[in-house]
């Protein structure tokens, strides 16, 4: 089949009803997290597997945390290619929303609902893609692998990084369909959440002077972390890196020079810098201020989630910019998102290139009437089905002859990481 039959073909069979379906059916099924409660949602995918072809396990990593693995099946000697979605979202505020959080209702083009962008719309467009390969009775160049995963949004513990842990993550190239407005997201921030506690001397609040007050020490910490004035270059998709000091306790009454003060801090990270490295940055600032560590403040390293990047030359790179040019007749955008997602895993632990792009508005995401666009899910379904019917390990597509893009970016040399 040459490709414009084949992107005419695939064109032909992406159905509108369907992929809304299975957005609307994932956001009927709440999945919050916290508490973080997949089961129902993966029970509900698990039983639709055989429908849908897919041979399902489940991993479960807690009490109540499962994780879905989806294959066409074992294909020796073809590459894979994993798909990454979380089926978690973040929890919702019912009162807030005018549209139901629950409810998947579609109007004026867009689908509402707590995770139908972030990314429910994404993980059922990814399905609907292999639908359509299969409707169409496409024999897949690769082996075809779906983890649907719990835990993303607080971290991924529960989800793909337990995984990992357990060695089941193996393919040789990723797709994450995260809300990423359909352009291909090939760099991320990472975070370092940390606490700095301030030491003072307490006295009697009506003479301060024979004290020393860890708010006020506090109160200088957070405005120079603020202001954000570590050495750094700025990232081409990522600009530069921020501090934000989220929290701030400290004191026990209004009569008392207080002893301690704690900050929380969110402090994101650019590819490059690496935890020590953040650290140093806090702690030379603290120190403009004539603040040391250990004496005058305590800094504990809450959570550190590393950044991550593909080279946009990358192989994989080209090959999904390629499929997206075939299927939309457009180039697509690039970008970088400023939070992280299980990419990072992908990318800094198993060597997996991997591409985030999905349906969805970022802006979106986690708010109040989150919604995913119905023509976003549909040319989504679209991209997807010609990466899993082109994804050959070593040619993107079955036939350039007459493609209108670079469509020979091959994907060969694309690193193996089984
Ligand atoms: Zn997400």
């Amino acid at each position: 089949m040459t490709r414009p039959d084949l992107v005419r073909q695939i064109r032909a069979a992406v159905d509108v009803e369907t992929v809304v379906g299975l957005t609307r059916d994932l956001v009927r099924i709440r999945s919050e997290n916290p508490p973080g409660r997949e089961t129902e949602v993966v029970a509900h995918l698990r039983e639709r597997a055989p429908d849908l072809g897919l041979a399902a396990t489940v991993v479960e990593t807690a009490p109540g945390r499962q994780n879905l693995l989806l294959t066409t099946g074992s294909r020796p000697g073809k590459p894979v290619l994993l798909v990454n979605g979380h089926l978690d979202t973040v929890p919702v505020r019912p009162a807030a929303w005018r549209h139901d959080p629950f409810g998947g209702e579609v109007t004026d083009g867009r689908l509402y609902g707590r995770g139908s962008a972030d990314m429910k719309g994404g993980v059922a467009a990814a399905l609907t893609g292999w639908q359509v390969c299969r409707s169409l009775g496409l024999e897949l160049p690769c082996e075809l692998v779906f983890h649907l995963v719990a835990d993303e949004e607080l971290g991924g513990a529960q989800g793909t990084a337990a995984l990992v842990a357990r060695d089941l993550v193996h393919a040789d190239a990723c797709l994450d369909p995260e809300p990423t407005g359909l352009k291909l997201c090939l760099a991320e921030r990472g975070l370092m959440f940390a606490t700095v506690t301030t030491s003072g001397v307490p006295a009697h609040g009506s003479e301060p002077a024979n004290g020393r007050s860890a708010i006020i020490s506090a109160a200088a910490i957070a405005q120079v972390l603020h202001d954000n004035e570590f050495p750094q270059t700025p990232h081409p998709l990522l600009g530069t890196t921020t501090c934000n000091v989220g929290t701030i306790r400290g004191g026990s009454g209004p009569n008392v020079v207080p002893e301690e003060c704690r900050l929380e801090i969110d402090r994101r990270i650019l590819p490059g810098e690496s935890r020590a490295i953040a650290v140093q940055g806090i702690v030379d600032r603290i120190a403009s201020l004539g603040l040391a560590r250990g004496t005058d403040y305590d800094l504990q390293v809450d959570t550190f989630c590393e950044p991550s990047e593909i080279s946009p030359g990358h192989p994989f790179v080209g090959f999904v910019a390629d499929t997206f040019t075939a299927m939309t007749g457009r180039a697509p955008g690039t970008t970088g998102l400023p939070f992280t997602t299980d990419a990072r895993f992908m990318r800094n632990q198993l060597g997996i290139p991997s591409v985030v792009f999905g349906p969805g508005d970022l802006a979106v995401a986690h708010t109040v009437d989150e919604y995913v666009e119905v023509d976003a899910l549909v040319t989504a379904v679209g991209v997807y089905a010609g990466l899993f019917a082109g994804f050959a390990g070593t040619r993107p597509m079955t036939d350039n002859a007459a493609g209108g893009s670079s469509a020979d970016t091959a994907v060969e040399g694309v690193p193996s990481a089984r």
